[in-house]
């Protein structure tokens, strides 16, 4: 049975991927040891972080006053670096709140300087979930940056349009990085957990303008401080090395692929197929605004929510994992990152047709 995991992450990974990584778990190129053995200032690792980042350049079009940094730490880590590193004494940091992860973001940065936050949720007049747009963001001119989350992985929401200002923009793209093509020149910092669309868990990138450095012994810790991490290529300390093996052999499976506007189209095409499905059903209902509904993230309720567990138990019977809601909304949710392709998503909708079918 071909089974498909909907988790949010640790997430689904191309299955081309996970075959060449077991393919060449045990002798890496003839080295005679797991890449996972090599030491990372070795030769042919440093030549392996390279190409991985040299593919990540590609795929993004990072503009060369962009570093990009492997580091440590997850999602989290980076909701204290970025104030440690980029929110200096006397300016005040803006901070945008669409959902869960960019609220747990401002309540890690009230720790380290002072921040404005703008809950911008909101809901339709149709009580649909939604958000103020970014042309109404109430930015600062003044602020050291203006903090946001387009891609809200537990509530389901997206937003693509970004505010017009001068203030720089860091965005938590854990959810949604490499899902389709971005301006990263319309960036100051952008930010990602490994775990769903780039690789294993352990590894986050950053890519980061290079004037938003922070000051040569700022008092950032060390494994946090964006600038010894560029001048030191993201090797200060031991980089997680075997997710970073893997996140370039994912970056390798992106190009193959079509790189990024390919998977936009794919992306864009496997969401379209769950939504339109959710919205003919009386059985299954979404509720976000159309506007911003994401491409990663779909949560979903059932009208009856006595059958969830049902649901949830038959969904894995038929190879279908992972889908039951996050805790904070309930109901289910379907994670359609990259490696997820479109008959995965044809599987759900046949069960969820079927489920219906026979429940409703
Ligand atoms: N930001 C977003 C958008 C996320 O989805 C997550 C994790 N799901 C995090 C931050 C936290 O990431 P981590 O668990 O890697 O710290």
């Amino acid at each position: 049975m071909t089974t498909y995991n909907f988790c949010a992450g640790p997430a689904m990974l191309p299955t081309a991927v996970m075959q060449q990584a077991q393919q060449e778990f045990i002798n890496w190129q003839g080295q005679g040891c797991s890449v996972m053995e090599l030491s990372h200032r070795s030769k042919v690792f440093m030549q392996l972080a390279a190409q991985a980042e040299q593919d990540l350049r590609d795929l993004l079009a990072i503009p060369d006053n962009y570093k990009v940094l492997f580091m440590h730490g997850g999602g989290r880590g980076q909701f204290s670096a970025v104030p440690l590193n980029l929110l200096h004494s006397g300016k005040t940091a803006e901070y945008i709140v669409s959902g869960a992860w960019s609220l747990a973001a401002v309540e890690e940065a009230k720790k380290f300087g002072a921040v404005r936050e703008h809950d911008i949720r909101q809901k339709t007049a149709a009580q649909l979930r939604s958000m103020v747009a970014s042309s109404d963001w109430q930015i600062h001119e003044d602020a050291a940056y203006v903090h946001c989350c387009p891609n809200e992985t537990v509530d389901g929401l997206e937003f693509t349009d970004l505010p017009q200002t001068q203030v720089p923009i860091v965005a938590d793209m854990s959810s949604t990085i490499l899902s389709r093509p971005i301006d990263i020149a319309r960036y100051g910092v952008i930010y990602a957990g490994a775990q769903k669309n780039i690789g294993p868990s352990g590894l986050t990138l950053v890519i980061v303008r290079e004037d938003l450095l922070p000051a040569k012994d700022a008092a950032i810790p060390a494994i946090l401080d964006y600038r010894l991490a560029a001048e030191n290529d993201s090797m200060f300390n031991t980089p997680p090395t075997y997710a970073w093996y893997l996140a370039g052999l994912v970056f390798k499976w992106l190009k193959q692929q079509g790189g990024l506007a390919a998977m936009a189209q794919r992306n864009q095409r496997k969401a379209e197929t769950l939504y339109r499905y959710i919205d003919e059903s009386d059985f299954y209902r979404n509720d976000v605004d159309p506007a911003y509904r994401s491409w990663m993230n779909v949560p979903f309720f059932l009208a009856d929510e006595q059958l969830n567990d049902s649901f949830v138990k038959q969904a894995e019977q038929q190879g279908l994992l992972a889908l039951k809601g996050h805790r904070m909304v309930g109901g289910m949710r379907a994670s359609l990152y990259n490696a997820m392709p479109q008959e995965g998503v044809e599987a759900l909708v046949s069960f969820m047709k079927d489920f219906a079918k026979v429940n409703g």
